[in-house]
């Protein structure tokens, strides 16, 4: 059965490749019907920042994805946090280690900076173990006596010299690695803590993991995790992995990081983060205004498309379509405008009463008190093809609700005439004795009344408008209008012509 793993570290909020990360591996679970996991990798407490598991799971709910099983919703392989499964970690380090494949290494930070200094290629494993304090230098019983006598260590793999390790990777074909290039990455802390290199590998085997996509940042990890699944002699169950394609700046020079946002003036994180530490808030899509619907779309599109022109899929047709196949090895490169276009696509495309709530919220905010009735409603879809982000639901609607505070009068004053005046007040009347109040009535007798005085649409007809929505924009002004109602219309026209 196929079972996918998100493994989060929760050090802050989620950007947009990590929730892209948790798309393409709950879309693979679905599809194939298997089951996505959501497991906690925080073993690494200095990183560990309060708030950040609860921002992951409020990011995947505010997306559609629920796990089948995490942290909160349990299941078969619990716990699904890391750090309480620290119990499980240290066997397996002292397994390697008996079998050869590790050592404990006793060095203090003081010593691993010296060498760093004064040893060339200190960094790589070879070249550090031959010169410090671990059980690979020091005679047994010396190494016996540091552990006795409790000095701090740590265990670390023990990469061969001269090897190549390759695997293949669902979307990168086959990828091959020097050993000699590889440090003796750190598996278990002097807290007794595995660092990530073991954890994810032990529970990526303990909970039956079969796929695994991860960012393309993990790729240079890889060799140090597939030597593990051979030394632990689990070679044969280890995960197919899918390093995703790392997301682009818009001009396509580098990586987007958390830091590009402000900078560029968008946002990178999916939801609001606020750092308490730092007291620095992150903006996030959801505030901003986007659908879910249209951020996990626009994710999706991220590298992957299904080879036709198609660009607006829901959750269900992602399901049915993604293949890993047509993901692509080049990065995939941001473009917040387009980003934009997915949210008004999905809005135009939204029933008005799933937009309600948005709406309503909207209005609320700035002190706009809507109504949850049919008016509303018929607002919504008279609009909603204006709207881009869901805030401009706002500037979009209010003159629905309450008459314009301000008139946009630089766009009709210069040319106003005693006439034009006249012509509004006459107007008034003939709208009064309608009894179809109605936009094509409204507009035949606007337009009749209009030629009668030998007024063009320019003279009269923006005027018409602003004195109605405060300004040069909106939809079809008699639809406006025909919705205003009778008496809000007339109403309108005497409060712009005072
Ligand atoms: N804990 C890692 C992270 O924070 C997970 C990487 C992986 O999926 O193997 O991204």
């Amino acid at each position: 059965k196929v079972r996918v793993r998100f493994a989060p570290s929760p050090t802050g909020g989620l950007h947009l490749g990590g929730v892209r990360t948790v798309l393409f591996n709950y879309l693979f679970a679905r599809q194939h019907g298997g089951d996505f996991v959501l497991r906690i990798e925080d073993t690494d407490q200095s990183r560990y920042v309060e708030g950040a598991e609860q921002y992951i799971l409020d990011c995947l709910q505010w997306c559609g994805i629920t796990p089948d099983e995490s942290p909160v919703a349990g299941g078969k392989y619990a716990p699904y946090r890391q750090s309480e499964r620290k119990t499980i970690y240290r066997q397996y380090a002292e397994k390697l280690v008996m079998e050869g494949y590790a050592y404990y290494a006793f060095d203090t930070p003081e010593e691993l900076d010296k060498n760093r200094k004064e040893i060339p290629n200190f960094q790589y494993g070879h070249a550090y173990r031959d010169t410090l304090r671990n059980s690979l230098n020091l005679p047994q019983h010396e190494v016996d006596q540091l552990l006795d006598a409790g000095t701090p260590h740590v265990i670390r793999i023990k990469m061969p010299v001269d090897e190549q390790v390759s695997f293949t990777d669902m979307i990168r074909g086959q990828v091959s690695f020097d050993t000699n290039q590889v440090d003796d990455k750190v598996l278990l802390k002097a807290d007794g803590m595995p660092t990530y290199h073991l954890a994810v590998v032990v529970d990526d085997y303990l909970m039956k993991i079969t796929h695994a996509f991860r960012g393309e940042e993990w790729l240079p990890s890889a060799p140090v995790h597939l030597l593990l699944w051979k030394y632990l002699g689990w070679y044969d169950d280890m995960p197919q992995w899918a390093h995703l394609p790392l997301i682009l700046k818009p001009d396509g020079h580098g990586k987007l990081s958390k830091r590009d946002g402000a900078r560029l003036g968008f946002p990178v994180f999916a939801m609001n983060w606020f750092d308490a530490k730092t007291g620095e808030l992150t903006p996030g899509f959801r505030e901003l205004g986007f659908l879910p619907q249209a951020f996990v779309n626009l994710l999706a599109m991220l590298g992957w498309n299904d080879g036709t022109e198609q660009e607006i899929f829901t959750m269900d047709e992602l399901v049915q379509k993604f293949s890993i196949d047509r993901v692509s090895k080049a990065g995939a490169k941001f473009d917040f405008e387009k980003a934009k276009w997915y949210n008004a696509e999905w809005i135009k495309r939204s029933e008005a009463e799933s937009l309600k709530p948005e709406v309503i919220a909207v209005l609320a905010d700035k002190g706009v008190n809507a109504k949850d009735d049919q008016y509303l409603l018929t607002v919504i879809d008279l609009i909603k093809d204006r709207v881009t982000l869901l805030p401009d639901f706002y500037q979009q609607s209010v003159y629905f609700f309450e008459q314009p505070k301000e008139y946009d009068l630089a766009a009709v004053k210069p040319k106003w005439t005693d006439a034009k005046t006249d012509f509004f007040k006459e107007f008034m009347t003939k709208i009064n004795s309608l009894t179809n109040y109605e936009a094509v009535e409204l507009e035949n007798t606007f337009k009749a009344f209009m030629e009668e005085k030998g007024f063009k649409m320019g003279d009269v007809m923006l005027p018409f408008r602003i004195m109605l929505v405060g300004g040069k924009f909106g939809p079809h002004v008699f639809d406006i209008a025909a919705l205003l109602g009778k008496e809000e219309t007339i109403k309108r026209i005497e409060g712009a012509l005072v």
